[in-house]
């Protein structure tokens, strides 16, 4: 698969509103470098020991997204450099963020994983967890985070009606959020859903970052 190619279809069929996440995980640095030929910039990784091995190799100007599952001990390897954090799903995670990017003199963006899909498998927050983090004195202390969105993951499934139905509530409860705990002109404005088997229903219900792996880079060994 040239992935450069691919990508540029895809670039192509986006509305212009919608940024994209080359997912370049389980995938070559030689795939990576035919995106950036393209003139990609952002990828997304789900490993934190595969991301700072790529991150280490590959062009410093790559905006690195971290999009998986983070472990609280683990956040110290990516926070030197990762650019947004997808995943936020705990209080606990978004305080170790704000500890590292501090000994790193950043402030690192995140975005509260929600859980709207039906396997109970999936990481995510409900929107009370979401007002938990918010409303806490612990987040008002945090200086060297900013949580600019929200993050979500359908269920798998063929049914477009479900996913369509588990994006709008994803967008109802950023909008909820953006109401409740940001000003209309505040950064927090990313909804980032779709996926390659669903970015189009995701684009037609309100995401404005979609991370695409497979229909780039070919299927994952
Ligand atoms: C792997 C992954 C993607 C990309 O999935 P594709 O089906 O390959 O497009 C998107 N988001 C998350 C969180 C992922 O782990």
């Amino acid at each position: 698969m040239d992935s450069g190619k691919q990508l540029k279809k895809i670039i192509e069929s986006l509305p212009e509103e919608v940024k994209l996440v080359a997912v370049s995980k389980f995938h070559e640095e030689a795939a990576i470098m035919s995106c950036y030929q393209e003139g990609q910039r952002v990828f997304g990784e789900s490993r934190v020991q595969e991301l700072i091995t790529k991150e280490a190799h590959l062009p410093k100007d790559i905006a690195w997204h971290f999009i998986g599952h983070l472990q609280t001990n683990k956040v110290r390897f990516i926070a030197p450099f990762v650019d947004l954090i997808h995943s936020v799903d705990s209080l606990k995670v978004l305080k170790e963020i704000d500890k590292c990017a501090k000994n790193n003199d950043r402030v690192i963006r995140c975005l509260l994983q929600l859980h709207v899909a039906e396997e109970d498998t999936k990481f995510g927050l409900s929107k009370e967890g979401c007002r938990e983090i918010l409303e806490s004195d612990a987040f008002a202390q945090m200086k060297h985070v900013k949580v600019v969105g929200v993050m979500c993951m359908a269920t798998n499934t063929e049914q477009a009606q479900q996913v369509a139905q588990e994006f709008d509530r994803a967008l109802e409860i950023f909008e909820w959020l953006k109401r409740s705990y940001f000003s209309e002109q505040s950064d927090f404005a990313i909804k980032s859903w779709g996926m390659s088997h669903d970015y189009g229903i995701a684009i037609e219900h309100g995401a404005n970052l979609v991370r695409i792996g497979s229909s780039i880079f070919g299927a994952r060994k």
